[in-house]
């Protein structure tokens, strides 16, 4: 469904993602985890370009990434993104918040739209906070509207970059329980995170990468009993 393949970047002289090759399967479940400037979120944001890439390729169901205009806003729309702030507006209530992009991008009538974003609220737990602000909600409660909000443009993929690591310890897990039930029902995710419980219960594969190069991937048993590279080895023994 996604493929990357030899992509190149750099920020200045810094070579953040170094001929990355990647292909995500539909229904796959891929985390991404390494060290702290790694390249993981440059990865995530390439993908719904939010950041260009300087060679290679990335492709959406065989398509090039559109560049710019309409293509880019469908784009944008087919590939949800999940970050470590929850980039809600505001000014607009959690009802408003995930009806907003049905209604512009998709074009949806409103009262379709209304229905669909109370079912996905309900789906993710918050429906019951459909009229408040998001300031009004916990940091867990305001995660899962930006969920229901990404999911609203019944996107192809959805990208998670780090989507509890902002959050108070008590709130992860209902975070992470919601993501867990998406993979079940066969979303296609890229999901960076330091949530080890996570990737070995509902990654199909894990992607370790450090300095920009994918070094290692592996299905999570695989990964966590027995890396083969030391990088991975020295990773996990600090974070395990
Ligand atoms: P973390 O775990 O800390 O989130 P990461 O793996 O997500 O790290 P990236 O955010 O992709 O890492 O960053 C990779 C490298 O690129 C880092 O050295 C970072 O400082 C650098 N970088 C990221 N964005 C920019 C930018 N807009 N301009 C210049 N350098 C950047
Ligand atoms: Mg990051």
């Amino acid at each position: 469904l996604v493929v990357l393949d030899d992509v190149n970047k750099h920020f200045g002289a810094l070579h953040v993602l170094q001929d990355i090759n990647l292909s995500i399967a539909r229904g796959e479940v891929v985390v991404v985890i390494g060290p702290s400037g790694s390249g993981k979120s440059t990865l995530c944001r390439a993908i719904n370009r939010l950041e260009t890439i300087d060679s290679g390729s990335i492709t959406l169901d065989g398509q090039p990434l559109p560049a710019e205009g309409k293509g880019l806003a469908r784009l944008r729309a087919d590939v949800g993104m999940v970050f470590q702030s929850f980039n809600l507006f505001a000014h607009k209530t959690v009802l408003q918040n995930v009806m907003l992009g049905p209604i512009k991008v998709r074009r949806k009538d409103k009262r379709a739209a209304e229905e669909k974003a109370r079912a996905l609220l309900d789906r993710v737990g918050v429906g019951n906070q459909a009229d408040k602000y998001p300031a009004q909600l916990s940091g867990g409660q305001q995660q899962r509207v930006a969920i229901a909000r990404a999911l609203a443009m019944e996107p192809k993929v959805m990208l998670f970059d780090e989507p509890t690591s902002a959050l108070d310890p008590e709130m992860i897990n209902e975070v992470l329980e919601v993501m867990q039930q998406l993979a079940r029902e066969g979303m296609t995710m890229v999901v960076v995170t330091h949530e080890m419980g996570f990737a070995r219960s509902a990654a199909n594969r894990v992607v370790f990468m450090a300095d920009g190069q994918i070094v290692e991937e592996a299905t999570p048993d695989q990964f966590f009993t027995n890396p083969r590279s030391d990088r991975a080895r020295d990773f996990l023994s600090k974070i395990l």
